[in-house]
């Protein structure tokens, strides 16, 4: 039975991906894939509950390099979200990252892919009805295009709004191409939202690719015209997935969605036209 994935890691070289699981959510299909009908779900059951939701991982990443540790977004953290036919569940992170051996204070930095609350929110927690901020020795990093759409007065921001303000006094901008390590690049996926980031983890001649939200299921693998609901600009998300695909059918990469069920990890070949995923 398909569940969210349980905490993994890839190693490339001396470098480690770890995916550190906040929980999970489930989604009706046809809602957030709208243009799809369940028909076209009748070949995907495998990645369906048995009340026929979708099951979604919901989580965040550490990359470990010989001297940096770096956390990639931050999950919901405690709570669930609760709209319409979603439910979500977070709150496991710092059990994970415990689990892993980590104490919070190795955490050099946290980069965000982007600002949604799924991936923000886990920074901060309640102490005596306050939000604190937790990942204390932490620079904190984003995408430039990602901080500014908040200046737009019209950017909803009720359900990150606690994450925005602790992040205010501390947040640093960068710029695609720029480096959060040597082994680690910042590429521009704009489209989910419109400063949407993935990171390129290299190592000789071998890659992964943290994708963030740019495929929310292995479905958008074969069918990178579906459009995900929360995508901010459909038209440019789709743009955004075609251009990846063809980067993630090169040799020696490895793809990595945050959202993906049982497996965040896999690697995608062209086949006679068609992509195809193969869970790692
Ligand atoms: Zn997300």
């Amino acid at each position: 039975m398909v569940a969210a994935a349980p905490l993994q890691h890839i190693q490339l070289d001396t470098i480690r991906v770890t995916y550190v699981p906040d929980g999970y959510a489930f989604f009706s299909p046809t809602d957030l894939f709208p243009t799809t009908t369940l028909e076209d779900w009748q070949s995907y059951q495998r990645l369906l509950n048995a009340s026929g939701q979708l099951v979604s991982s919901v989580g965040a990443y550490i990359i470990q390099t010989r001297n940096r540790t770096i956390l990639v977004d931050a999950g919901y953290g405690p709570g669930q979200y609760v709209e319409g036919s979603i439910f979500l569940q977070g709150g496991e992170l710092l059990a994970n990252l415990k689990r892993m051996g980590l104490i919070l204070a190795d955490i050099d930095s946290v980069f965000f892919t982007h600002l949604h609350s799924d991936h923000v929110n886990g920074i901060g927690q309640c102490v005596n009805a306050e939000q604190d901020f937790i990942f204390s020795n932490a620079r904190l990093l984003v995408r430039r295009a990602e901080w500014q759409r908040f200046a737009n007065p019209a950017e909803p921001r009720a359900d990150v709004e606690d994450a925005l303000k602790l992040l205010e006094p501390r947040i640093e901008l960068i710029e695609e191409g720029e480096m959060l390590a040597p082994e680690i690049t910042v590429l521009a996926t704009p489209g989910h939202t419109s400063g949407h980031t993935s990171l390129v983890v290299s190592s000789g001649a071998q890659r992964a690719i943290l994708l963030g939200d740019t495929f929310h299921s292995i479905v958008q693998i074969e069918h990178p015209t579906w459009t995900n609901s929360f995508d901010h600009d459909p038209k440019l998300a789709k743009v955004a997935r075609q251009h990846m695909l063809q980067e993630l059918a090169k040799p020696e990469t490895i793809a990595i969605g945050t959202h993906l069920a049982d497996s965040v990890f896999g690697r995608v070949t062209l086949d006679q036209g068609r992509y195809q995923w193969h869970t790692l």
